[in-house]
């Protein structure tokens, strides 16, 4: 006879494999919008998104009701070169006729006890947060407001269920009016639990309760959680798995002791998993008798220490130790694949009410800080349109005779005289030297009915020395690359006419001829500054003696960027590039020019604006990050705008952020590794990919591994902030630029409203993701006088020089005969 009963209760690994899987249902049940009404395990959110980092500190007080006892304890944790933690903590009855009572009575008993602690610890004056452990089933809808679902256990006072316990307790504080408090987290034992080992070891994402009660709580992805907005990061998940087997999942293997319990308990057909795992009373853990006194809560983890090498086994009785063993065994034996580890956790569940305060509290102020931080980048629209203002003023210093040597922007003429008529043709090379790569292209223009661009081109890296070693040496590399495109196209022997697109500010006085100002961007050959460029190149295609070629004009990326996007589009007449560096050209009306003869039509003037702030009329925006930036740049002090806000810059001002962040420990638990200090490593492809939208946080946190920076998921959510934050700065700025541009030439032609294309160019433009919809949505709030329409131009400088280089060569003649 007794064999038979026993037989029934002892289930093979089949079995249990069985159960695991109907359990693994009814997470996933508990866990989805249109199964979770009637999902016996309910999986219930607890807006606790993460585990103590280690750097918590301060003075918390902790509520623990629910479990065997009712305690009170006050958690001090503390920072000198360790994190310490004291407690003391008082236990309080609570007597059945309250726990039987109505919920006024039990929360004025319980806001009394807090009263006496407070008094014995002499801090009634003190408003200290509070976590309160409440360890029933709870809607929580924030970190401190929970609604009762049902009692559990033994308790069940009236007028309780439904109602927001934290609301509940501060009426009845609020009522004695003797002390204050700040209750700012409340939390199940499980979570309480969870927290307190994970307080000593990050690893620890799950939390267990085997006492009078059995449940369990983890870490789950916020993208699982369809009860939660947000798909970004993590949240504990409260299961309340003790209500497993509910809708009858669990009857094949309940036996009629487990029946008999039920019918005796106070929540007959509930809470039937907690019958087989803990109840005193039932058969099975008869064995266990003592399991509820002790009531010890168990955490597992996946670290180190087995419960067995702990020194606290000792103290455990026999009997007890064999169901942790066995609990161990089995997991371990259903789970090989998963290295679980269990760690006991101490007064876990009312200690953790603390740690959960104390983490709230910290990320309170991390968040607080992080947003200060972040706030200096976030321009409003008042200095938007002071930036725009600014930029008005330095465009009019560029222009103006007398102002213009000591202006920043200087508005350089190009004597490009018109946006092309579509009577262009021939066959040119073009040179792209300005940013990343040197390109040499043909292009074959061609006119008439069909009017048609073919290209060939060929890309050449430019490696760092010869970047900045000698001019010499960089314009030799330039003419050898030259020469293997003629071999490749089998060219050598024409002499083509040539369009130079040099990207850099020079001073030009003809349209084939151009004294380069100051290099920008990543370059420093020697010897060129104060050299006409042109000059530079046929000196160069000379010294190699092997073929020969005609220069007709120099030509800057902006400047081609307009001309190939006018080329289809007769309303362009602005160029903006957004690649390596930012800059900007437009048609300016000559007498406006007053740096070259004549008033007569118009020119195309290259702003060279990424010198904008220069002269410090940017610095009221500029934060630190930008001056560090600026400091350990090729060019200090200069290109201040464009180190705002274009691509070779914005990656680097996300890296100063965040090595500040992290020597803050709000980020890699505040460890600047050597990846960090390296200058260049975040590239601004990496705020594209990271920004993008369609990315993941786990895709985020790979990006940030893959570049040696090992995050976590909170990481993860502050570095896309912070590289939001600075790409969003940056094309705010540059909208404001080009607010400033369009209106000038609206202002120029007299006209109320106006429509107009730019053409743009360059990678930071054409593959972030915001980048493009943030500028465009600034130039409209800013300029909205102007309809300005943007048009990708496809490869610019290539083209450009062409059709600039054409439009050339058709003036040659013209003066010639
Ligand atoms: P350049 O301006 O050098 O002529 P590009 O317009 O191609 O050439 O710009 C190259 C710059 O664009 C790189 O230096 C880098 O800063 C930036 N960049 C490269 N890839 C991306 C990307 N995926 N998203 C945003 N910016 C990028
Ligand atoms: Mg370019």
């Amino acid at each position: 006879q007794i064999d038979k009963y026993l037989y029934a209760m002892r289930f093979s690994d089949e079995t249990l494999v069985d159960i695991m899987k109907r359990f693994r249902m009814e997470l996933g049940n508990g866990l989805g919008q249109d199964t979770n009404p009637t999902a016996t395990v309910k999986m219930l959110p607890t807006f606790v998104r993460s585990i103590p980092d280690g750097s918590e500190k301060g003075d918390f007080i902790a509520l623990d009701l629910g479990g065997s006892a009712f305690r009170i304890l006050r958690v001090k944790v503390s920072h000198e070169k360790k994190q310490t933690v004291q407690m003391e903590s008082q236990v309080y009855d609570t007597p059945e006729d309250i726990i039987h009572g109505s919920g006024t009575q039990l929360f004025d008993h319980v806001a009394e006890c807090l009263g006496d602690f407070m008094e014995k610890q002499n801090i009634k004056d003190k408003k200290l947060p509070v976590g309160f452990t409440f360890s029933f089933p709870c809607a929580q809808t924030k970190l401190n407001e929970s609604f009762l679902l049902n009692w559990t256990k033994r308790f069940k006072a009236s007028g309780v269920e439904g109602m927001d316990v934290v609301a509940l307790l501060n009426k009845a504080i609020k009522k004695r009016g003797d002390y204050d408090a700040d209750i700012m987290a409340v939390v199940n034992d499980t979570v309480g639990t969870m927290m307190t080992c994970g307080f000593d070891d990050q690893r620890c994402e799950v939390g267990i309760i085997i006492g009078t009660g059995t449940n369990a709580c983890y870490m789950e992805e916020l993208r699982h959680i369809d009860l939660v907005e947000g798909d970004e990061g993590r949240m504990c998940i409260n299961t309340e798995w003790g209500a497993f087997g509910d809708n009858g999942m669990l009857e094949d293997i309940r036996t009629e002791f487990d029946r008999e319990i039920d019918r005796g308990s106070l929540n007959p057909g509930k809470q039937l998993y907690v019958s087989y795992q803990g109840d005193p009373r039932s058969p099975r853990s008869c064995m266990h008798h003592s399991l509820p006194q002790i009531s010890q809560p168990h955490c597992c983890h996946s670290g180190r220490h087995p419960l067995q090498d702990f020194g606290l086994t000792k103290n455990l009785p026999a009997h007890l130790l064999r169901y942790a063993r066995r609990l161990h065994k089995t997991v371990r034996r259903l789970v090989p694949e998963s290295d679980v580890r269990f760690l006991l956790s101490e007064s876990g569940s009312s200690k953790g009410a603390a740690m959960v305060t104390a983490v709230a509290y910290r990320l309170a102020d991390q968040r607080r800080q992080i947003t200060e931080t972040l706030a200096e980048f976030r321009l409003t629209n008042d200095q938007l349109l002071e930036v725009k203002k600014r930029m008005r003023t330095e465009i009019q210093n560029g222009l103006g005779k007398k102002t213009h040597d000591n202006a920043t922007v200087k508005m350089w003429p190009t004597y490009v005289r018109s946006t092309p008529d579509g009577s262009e043709k021939g066959d040119f090379l073009a040179l792209d030297l300005g940013g990343t790569n040197f390109r040499v292209l043909l292009v074959k223009i061609r006119s008439g009915k069909r009017r048609t661009v073919e290209m060939h081109n060929k890309i050449y890296a430019i490696p760092m020395e010869v970047m900045q070693g000698t001019g010499e040496e960089l314009f030799d590399h330039i003419v050898q690359c030259i020469s293997d495109f003629l071999d490749y196209m089998g060219m050598k022997n024409t002499r083509l006419p040539l369009g130079f697109t040099f990207s850099f500010p020079c001073r030009q006085t003809s349209l084939d001829a151009g004294i380069l100002v100051t290099w920008t961007k990543g370059f420093k050959a020697t010897d060129c500054e104060g050299e006409d460029v042109v000059g530079l190149l046929r000196e160069g295609i000379k010294r190699r003696e092997e073929f020969d070629l005609d220069v007709v004009a120099v030509v800057n990326d902006t400047v081609g960027t307009m001309m190939t996007c006018a080329y289809e589009e007769a309303t362009c007449e602005v160029g903006l590039i957004a690649g390596t560096g930012s800059n900007a050209c437009y048609m300016e009306e000559m007498r406006n020019i007053e740096t070259v003869e004549g008033d007569v039509g118009r020119m195309c003037v290259n702003m060279e604006w990424g010198a904008f702030g220069d002269n410090g009329c940017l610095d009221d925006i500029r934060t630190e990050y930008d001056r560090a930036v600026d400091d350990l740049s090729l060019n200090p002090g200069k290109q201040r705008y464009e180190k705002m806000c274009s691509g070779m810059y914005l990656g680097e001002i996300v890296r100063n952020i965040l090595i500040d962040l992290t020597k803050r420990g709000f980020l890699f638990r505040g460890q600047i590794s050597e990846t960090l200090k390296t200058r260049g490593i975040f590239e601004t492809k990496f705020l594209s990919q990271i920004e993008s939208d369609r990315l993941a946080l786990l895709q985020v946190r790979s990006i940030l591994q893959q570049l040696g920076l090992d995050s976590t998921c909170d990481d993860s959510i502050i570095v896309k902030e912070v590289c939001g934050t600075v790409s969003h700065r940056a094309a705010q700025l540059c909208g404001a630029g080009m607010a400033a541009v369009v209106d000038k030439i609206r202002e120029n032609r007299g006209l109320d409203q106006m429509d107009i294309t730019v053409g743009v160019d360059g990678t930071l433009y054409k593959l972030h993701p915001h980048f493009s919809g943030i500028m465009h949505q600034t130039v409209k709030e800013l300029a909205p006088k102007c309809n300005v329409t943007f048009f990708l131009s496809e490869d610019g400088s290539g083209k450009g020089a062409a059709l600039i280089t054409a439009v050339g060569c058709r003036m040659r003649e013209q003066e010639e005969s």
